[in-house]
């Protein structure tokens, strides 16, 4: 038997509705794949969602990259390193690319019958997390910071737009005058904005993400000049290279890393190192991702040259059943990964047939 591809594209409610200076998501839309073989069932999950906001991608743009260029080059289940040399004249696509770069992680660590953070190497066997809080109206940000410091999140970040920044970090802060705190803009302000920018710096934040163009990092580096507080660089960074080009033009001091923006596992661990040898810092971000991508997420920010909380929180905080039967549970601000092969994760079929849009069966 050949080994099979197939899809499911599950539409999970979020319990808050989640705003960034992008827009208001109300659900997470995620092809979930799977592949069999000899026995093995591998899953992963593409980070791209129904719009492009955040990137190019979305899920339609993925599933065609997917269907027509890269599924044939798994057929005979290489590594993924292997995987990757394969697609690299296929110019960007990474979260496409990731989706079966981590496919095959999965299998590979399951084959070898050990635990995906372990696969991976240097693993400290545990991931520190902190939360993303998206824009909510005064009422609800303290108690929401509030009770986000009571469950021991390690650092809360608060998503800004252009605008309402002052008032969401002043209240934070005020409220809050201790806690480590930082923001993400999303892309939505412009070097002109240099002065409004500057003013952040008396939040005493703990890092600003990504406050200019998704394809800067040129102004990112005149802006870093200017202002005291670190800056942290997200969607300007899809590979290796462009990490390394931040820092040597100084654009940036800590990294967000998101597998599926940077087309997998294996440029994550790179870009890591990279940080690591700039003596930059670098955490693991996150795409509101189901228990399936959730556990790729906290493999990698197991690992020993992730050194700053993520964004990888517990799948209650963003549904209230998840697709997956074993949910990550945090303990003083941090969460193990499973111990089980590959990323450990036992599929809730039933639920995630329910809760499926389409499912089909991709030819290899
Ligand atoms: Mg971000």
């Amino acid at each position: 038997m050949p080994p099979k591809l197939s899809f499911n594209l599950v539409k999970l409610p979020l319990l808050v509705p989640f705003t960034t200076s992008f827009g208001t998501q109300l659900d997470r839309v995620a092809h979930i794949f799977s592949l069999e073989n000899e026995g093995i069932t591998a899953y992963s999950e593409s980070t791209t969602d129904v719009d492009p906001f955040y990137s190019y991608e979305d899920n339609v743009t993925a599933m065609h990259l997917i269907k027509d260029y890269f599924a044939k080059e798994i057929a005979d289940l290489p590594t993924p390193a292997a995987f990757m040399e394969r697609v690299e004249h296929i110019k960007g696509h990474e979260m496409a690319k990731a989706a079966l770069e981590m496919l095959l992680w999965d299998y590979h660590s399951k084959k070898s019958g050990i635990p995906l953070h372990k696969y991976l190497g240097k693993s400290k066997g545990y991931a520190d997390v902190g939360i993303s809080i998206g824009m909510l109206e005064e009422d609800k940000l303290v108690p929401s910071i509030m009770n986000s410091l009571n469950k021991g999140y390690k650092r809360i970040k608060l998503k800004i737009s252009k605008g309402r920044e002052t008032r969401i970090l002043s209240t934070a802060r005020l409220s809050f005058p201790d806690a480590v705190l930082s923001a993400d803009a999303n892309c939505d302000y412009r070097i002109e904005d240099l002065e409004l920018l500057k003013s952040l710096d008396q939040y005493g934040l703990a890092y600003l993400e990504q406050p200019l163009g998704h394809d800067d990092i040129v102004d990112h580096a005149a802006l870093r000049q200017s202002i005291s507080t670190p800056l942290c660089l997200d969607e300007a960074i899809t590979s290796p290279d462009m990490a390394r080009e931040a820092f040597q033009i100084d654009a940036v001091d800590i990294i967000n890393i998101k597998p599926g923006r940077v087309g997998g596992l294996s440029n994550s661990l790179k870009i890591a190192e990279l940080v690591h040898n700039y003596g930059g810092h670098c955490w693991v971000g996150g795409m509101l991702e189901t228990g399936v991508g959730r556990a790729f997420n906290i493999a990698l920010a197991s690992n020993q040259l992730v050194d700053m909380p993520g964004d990888t929180s517990p799948n209650e905080k963003y549904f209230s059943k998840d697709i997956v039967r074993n949910i990550f549970k945090m303990d003083k601000g941090t969460i193990s990964p499973f111990e089980s092969p590959g990323i450990g994760v036992i599929l809730d079929t039933e639920f995630m047939n329910m809760m499926s849009i389409s499912t089909g069966e991709i030819q290899l």
